[in-house]
């Protein structure tokens, strides 16, 4: 008998009959004779929706209370979930994170998962029970509820397929697996058949949300194996795994584009060592995840820094600024929304030269100015407008070769 973990992301189980599709697949699983573990994400929206609830009543609610409130959506589906497989005759459970074991630190909004206790959910499963678990959220020390970040729901499934040794952990969402491209912005867009942890995870990291970038991080440190498919056919997915060899020989696997950036400039600071260390301590001591960085050259003993954060945290990022200003002498802080990230990724550009010189080529072809520019050993990414960032995209995506015949 082998364990499955499947998960189901908000479209998915997206309203009452969605739901009962997701219990019939289960049901044939478990008619398999497979011990079946479930996590799914709340209803599509429904997290947005309480967010926005939260913003109506508090113009910054307390990370703690939104935790408490986010991690409602999840526990209205798992509880639908296992009412439909009832209505199938499927034996089934369903449990919060913190019943299912999920331990995390005690940072509200982005937790992370330190121990997984699996003996509840194996109890079950040995009683021939399914067991469904609510994404995304977790539980701390105190017995607080935490959640684990947006999309956090593909990281409780990696995480659980971890620890309960998952045969096979299968990731069901509304696209029929990882793709050259966002096929809502790319059609010429193609299925990748299976992609490398650090192709998934770059990808991921530069905006391609089809699996949470944390949930690839853990999954390749576990070795644990997954395919990204659609809970709407049976069709084969991605399957995401270790490099092997072939990989490297396609350079740009894919392309990938981040719309919730703000760029940030911090001008006239002094251009003294300790300077960058101070502006980038408040952003670290703020759980500020900063990106692109850039100093420009110092004049006068004067320079500038420009980088990107998330677009959410950008009244936090000018908040903890402000007391840094006045140590490091600086003129002005100005927050740029309009723009966006571009990234091509490829493990074969480890060992291909000339991306960058392409990529570069093709915007400019198109008139499409370039603003920031960083790269990895797999990865180039260039900040450019918002507004003519889906262009760009479909244009690199055919500069690589990668658009479907
Ligand atoms: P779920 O609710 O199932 O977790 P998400 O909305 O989080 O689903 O992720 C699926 C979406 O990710 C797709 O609808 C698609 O628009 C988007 N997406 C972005 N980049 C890619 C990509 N490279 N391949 C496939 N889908 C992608
Ligand atoms: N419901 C959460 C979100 O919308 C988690 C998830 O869907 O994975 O971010
Ligand atoms: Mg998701």
């Amino acid at each position: 008998m082998s364990r499955i973990v499947q998960k189901f992301g908000g479209t998915s189980v997206g309203d009452v009959e969605r739901i009962k599709k997701v219990a019939e697949r289960i049901k044939l699983t478990v008619s398999q004779g497979h011990q079946v573990v479930v996590v799914v994400s709340a209803r599509a929206g429904v997290t947005n929706e309480l967010m926005a609830r939260a913003k109506a009543v508090c113009a910054e609610p307390s990370e703690r209370e939104m935790d408490m409130l986010l991690s409602v959506g999840e526990q209205e589906t798992i509880a639908l979930t296992a009412m439909a497989l009832h209505g199938h005759g499927v034996e089934a459970v369903s449990f919060t994170g913190g019943m299912a074991g999920i331990q995390t630190d005690r940072l509200h909004t982005k937790a992370r998962i330190q121990t997984i206790d699996a003996s509840a959910v194996e109890a079950q499963l040995s009683e021939g029970k399914v067991v469904i678990v609510a994404g995304f959220q977790g539980i701390n020390e105190d017995g607080h509820i935490t959640t684990l970040g947006r999309g956090g729901s593909d990281l409780s499934a990696i995480a659980i397929a971890a620890a309960i040794k998952a045969d096979k952990c299968e990731i069901y969402t509304d696209v029929d697996g990882v793709y050259t491209a966002d096929p809502r912005i790319v059609s010429a867009a193609r299925k990748i058949n299976e992609v490398s942890y650090d192709e998934m995870l770059e990808l991921a990291s530069s905006g391609s949300k089809v699996m949470q970038s944390r949930s690839v991080e853990f999954a390749e440190k576990h070795g644990v194996i997954f395919e990204v498919r659609s809970s709407f056919n049976f069709n084969r997915g991605t399957v995401v795994k270790a490099e092997v060899p072939h990989m490297e020989k396609i350079v740009v696997r894919g392309v990938a584009v981040d719309k919730d950036q703000a760029k940030i400039i911090v001008s006239n600071i002094l251009d003294k060592p300790g300077s960058a260390a101070k502006v980038f301590r408040a952003m670290a001591d703020a759980n500020i995840v900063v990106d692109m960085i850039v100093q420009n050259v110092g004049r006068n003993g004067i320079a500038n820094l420009t980088f990107t954060v998330p677009l959410g945290d950008t009244l936090k990022a000018q908040k903890c600024l402000e007391p840094v200003l006045d140590e490091v002498r600086g003129g002005h802080v100005a927050v740029h929304e309009n723009i966006a990230k571009l990234s091509v990724v490829g493990v074969g550009m480890k060992t291909h030269s000339g991306v960058a010189a392409d990529l570069f080529k093709g915007l400019a072809d198109a008139d499409i100015n370039i603003d920031l520019i960083t790269t990895s050993e797999i990865k180039i990414s260039v900040v450019l407008d918002l507004d003519r960032v889906d262009e760009a995209a479909r244009i690199t995506h055919k500069v690589f070769g990668l658009d479907a015949d």
